[in-house]
């Protein structure tokens, strides 16, 4: 190992380093740098630099406990938005030959075939049937 990277990683000894709110951090921090850029509005500029000191500060910090926790609340928040975007990106991609329903007794989402007509749907996580339409 080269003395920098030793020196780096006794550095980071006991430090908590990036997770993925530190990543989140960094990609709002960017757009709003990007959106300052463009408005030249003062407040996304402030608010994106302290976006970066708290981004730093938890990297650097050695309260590991305190940070994964942070972590652990963002990703209960962050989790449901990501579900979700992934789902209209498969309805998006997958327009042409699959439609999406929502079990009404579980309401796990399902992916199915095309086809035209009323069907009857016997959902695979509950095993109860319910009726559903595909229009066009
Ligand atoms: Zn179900």
């Amino acid at each position: 190992m080269s003395n920098w990277k030793q020196k780096l990683a006794s550095f980071m000894y006991g430090r908590y380093g990036t997770d993925a709110l530190g990543y989140a951090l960094l990609i709002l921090y960017i757009l709003l740098d990007v959106v300052y850029i463009f408005t030249h509005r003062l407040i996304f500029s402030l608010i994106s630099s302290a976006l970066l000191v708290f981004m730093i500060f938890r990297m650097f910090s050695r309260n590991c406990a305190r940070r994964r926790l942070e972590n652990e609340r963002f990703l209960k928040l962050w989790n449901p938005v990501w579900v979700w975007v992934k789902l209209q990106y498969h309805r998006v991609r997958d327009c042409r030959t699959s439609v999406y329903r929502k079990c009404p007794h579980c309401k796990a989402v399902l992916k199915l075939p095309r086809r035209r007509g009323k069907h009857t749907v016997c959902c695979p996580r509950c095993a109860q049937r319910f009726e559903t339409r595909v229009l066009f």
